[in-house]
């Protein structure tokens, strides 16, 4: 049972704790009183160092979408190995993912790659700078995009904080930020046709790019609403801006990821997590246009752009194995998968007779503990109570064997059958009666 003083876990952590800062090198994996520790994954499934095991609806954040030690992407990595892991030269196997990639979205006409989805967002905005020689950039309120300083403006950010909602502030994430990039960040509110199209008009001449990921795991994980879009599509052409999408989490919605999905082409996408095939990845990928930033032309391109790790032929095989196998129809069955799991948890909601509702597309999932319509980031916001319980039925469904993030987001990956989602369902139900106020 969590938490268990006595087990390897606490133990292990109070070791970490006397050389990394904090214990661990991720805030999302910090858990009070201390985090898991494992010795491994197969398929669904993990293993902590107490024996435990979990089927894992985490899936390190979405971004292993075979699950853990997929035979196909071990074996390619193993055989890249024998030949070594990192060269300061061109591998064929970064040509074979970038064509596999282009092939599938038609505004990718150029790729580059690094090796975060941080990174991914830091250079889909500096690519959206040099080409418009513009400094700012505008972004949905709370939307999370990495941990460039930039793109985390807003994140996070409650009531005490947020102010007008036709006008979000820019609010810093981390302590020392500094005001220029507040001052250089156009917070707008997502969903909101209105004011998001007055904010970017307004400061439209200054616009590099707006910033935008369709299915924000901060924003409620709901899709934009019917003609926010278009909208964006629409104003950033007008004016000369940039529209990036941050498809680090929501490539995961279909072969030609979400702006497939919704219609939409941006100028440039940041990518990272499954294309990886669950190895250290992020790309940033456009059209011709706006990708000859990188371009040097004989000269010097107008955005540099090093890298030791860029293109690893490790990342490279990893992430064109777990892509192959996502053809058409393992996105269909997949995201097929997802509804059906959505559904069981919304159900779960009503046998417990309790409020709540259930958001995500595709293989995503989000709870929620309120009937509050999901519209924008204010109403979806968990109240600080509903934090509170999120992560206690969080420990009641790891308690069951269960891990999904404390937050209540998940994603599936095609290691999980109907079995899976059963046992998800009937401990929510379980869960949510144990959590029940006044329990
Ligand atoms: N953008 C989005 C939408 C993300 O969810 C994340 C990570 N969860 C990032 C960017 C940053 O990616 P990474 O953690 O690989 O730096």
């Amino acid at each position: 049972m969590y938490p268990d003083p006595q087990s390897r876990s606490a133990k292990l952590y109070a070791r970490a704790r006397e050389v990394v800062a904090d214990g661990v090198s991720r805030t999302t994996i910090a858990m009070h009183p201390y985090p898991l520790y494992v010795t491994g994954g197969d398929g669904a499934r993990i293993r902590d160092v107490d024996g435990n095991e979990l089927i894992d609806f985490n899936n390190n954040y979405t971004s292993l979408i075979h699950g853990h030690a997929r035979p196909e992407i071990t074996e390619a990595v193993s055989a890249q190995l024998q030949h070594g892991a990192a060269f300061s030269f061109g591998t064929e196997a970064e040509i074979e993912l970038a064509e596999l990639l282009c092939a599938r979205v038609p505004g990718f006409e150029r790729i580059r790659f690094c090796n975060s989805g941080t990174e991914a967002v830091m250079n889909a905005i500096k690519a959206a700078r040099a080409h418009t020689g513009r400094a700012k950039i505008a972004k949905c309120e709370g939307a999370y995009h990495g941990s460039y300083d930039y793109a985390e403006i807003s994140l996070g950010v409650g009531p005490d904080h947020w102010g007008d909602a036709a006008q979000p502030a820019a609010v810093a994430y981390s302590k020392g930020t500094p005001q220029r990039a507040m001052d250089d960040v156009v917070v707008i509110p997502f969903n909101d046709i209105v004011a998001s199209q007055r904010l970017i008009e307004e400061n439209a001449d200054q616009l590099a790019c707006v910033l935008f990921d369709p299915v924000s795991s901060q924003v409620g994980m709901v899709g934009p609403a019917p003609g926010y879009l278009e909208m964006l599509r629409d104003v950033t052409r007008r004016h000369g801006i940039l529209l990036v999408f941050d498809e680090v989490i929501a490539f995961r919605l279909g072969h030609g990821g979400a702006q497939q999905a919704y219609g939409v082409s941006p100028d440039i996408t940041a990518l990272g997590k499954i294309i990886g095939g669950g190895f250290p990845v992020g790309a940033v990928a456009g059209t011709a246009e706006a990708m000859a930033v990188f371009e040097r032309n004989g000269g010097k391109a107008a955005l540099p752009h090093g890298g030791t790790f860029n293109a690893n032929p490790v990342t490279m095989v990893a992430g064109r194995a777990a892509m192959a196998l996502m053809d058409e129809t393992a996105f269909a069955d997949l995201n097929a998968l997802g509804e059906r799991l959505r559904s069981q948890l919304r159900e779960a909601f009503v046998l417990a007779n309790e409020e709540g509702q259930v958001s995500g597309e595709g293989s995503l999932f989000k709870m929620h503990l309120h009937s509050r319509p999901l519209t924008g980031y204010r109403e979806a916001w968990a109240r600080p109570a509903e934090q509170a319980r999120m992560a206690a039925i969080q420990r009641q469904l790891m308690n069951a064997g269960l891990f999904v993030s404390p937050t209540g987001l998940g994603c599936l990956s095609t290691a999980m059958s109907g079995a899976e989602l059963d046992r998800l369902s009937e401990a929510l139900v379980e869960a949510l009666r144990a959590t029940r106020e006044g329990t």
